[in-house]
């Protein structure tokens, strides 16, 4: 999955070439890209039509256009989707699954997703806490980089929780935007160990480490995202090389770079997790 960083990074860049076109036809070439749109292919398009794209926004991983219609055009990247701006004259994409075509004539928006996890609906929007959400990302929080984000109260739910302090972090009922890689990241620039209660963390420390992790999703925003998947790709289908900026996740065994001790991998939640066994001790008791 892509995180905020990579998703931030499409936003941008549908911000830069959709907002404000208005939409004339929808063509579906793929069922499975709209499975979660449940009324089916011919209302997706005929909801979309004669819509003009408002804005491009984005709450953690979750990506959206608003559209003119007190409606949003809600994209679920999955494992490998992608919205890329394309020529009208371009060759179709292998795994093209969706393209929407405007009234200017200008270049048209092509979601396309090779394993097919992802998809696009239309949905409704509700208000929450002074902000128009579409309805499936309603109860999404805010993530470190949203101007509303609240950090002492995030801190304070943080440590209300009676968990493991990676597992908060990936609670995006508490926080939004932070995945495995910058969870990683932003533990070992705290120095905790991902393992380490909730309940027992200071208050210091849990500023700490979400201000990392805002620092960190910040820098990989600027080199345009983390890809180890070439999938993950802005909407000019350029990849993003903040992978080579990462301290931990994915460098088993290579040298810790504060301490010079091998990088440790250990499984999480069906995944993995990556620290340095040095300056992030294992907790000694739950
Ligand atoms: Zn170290």
């Amino acid at each position: 999955m892509p995180e905020l960083p990579e998703v931030e990074v499409v936003r941008r860049g549908l911000e830069a070439h959709v907002v404000g076109r208005l939409i004339t036809s929808v063509e579906v070439l793929h069922p499975r890209a709209i499975r979660r749109h449940i009324a089916g292919d011919i209302d997706f398009a005929a909801r979309l039509a004669g819509q003009t794209i408002t804005a491009a926004r984005r709450r953690g991983k979750y990506l959206w256009a608003d559209l003119d219609g007190d409606a949003a055009m809600l994209a679920h990247l999955g494992m490998s989707g992608q919205m890329l701006i394309r020529d009208g004259d371009a060759p179709d994409e292998k795994h093209l699954r969706v393209r929407l075509r405007f009234a200017d004539g200008g270049p048209q928006l092509r979601f396309v997703d090779q394993r097919t996890f992802g998809g696009l609906s239309i949905e409704d929007t509700v208000e929450v806490d002074g902000t128009v959400l579409p309805v499936p990302v309603a109860h999404i929080a805010r993530d470190p980089m949203d101007p509303a984000f609240d950090l002492p109260a995030t801190v304070k739910a943080l440590r209300r929780k009676r968990t493991e302090v990676k597992r908060a972090l990936l609670d995006q009922n508490l926080i939004s935007g932070i995945g495995n890689i910058y969870a990683d990241e932003a533990l070992w620039r705290a120095k905790l160990h991902w393992a380490r209660p909730t309940e027992k963390l200071p208050a210091a420390k849990a500023t700490e480490v979400l201000a990392h992790a805002a620092d960190v999703m910040r820098e990989a925003l600027g080199q345009g995202g983390t890809s180890f998947d070439a999938l993950y790709v802005n909407v000019n289908g350029e990849s993003g090389y903040f992978d080579r900026s990462l301290a931990v996740y994915g460098q088993e065994g290579l040298p810790c770079g504060r301490c010079g001790s091998p990088i440790r991998r250990e499984p999480f939640m069906n995944r993995s997790s990556y620290s340095c066994p040095r300056c992030q001790r294992r907790p000694h008791t739950r």
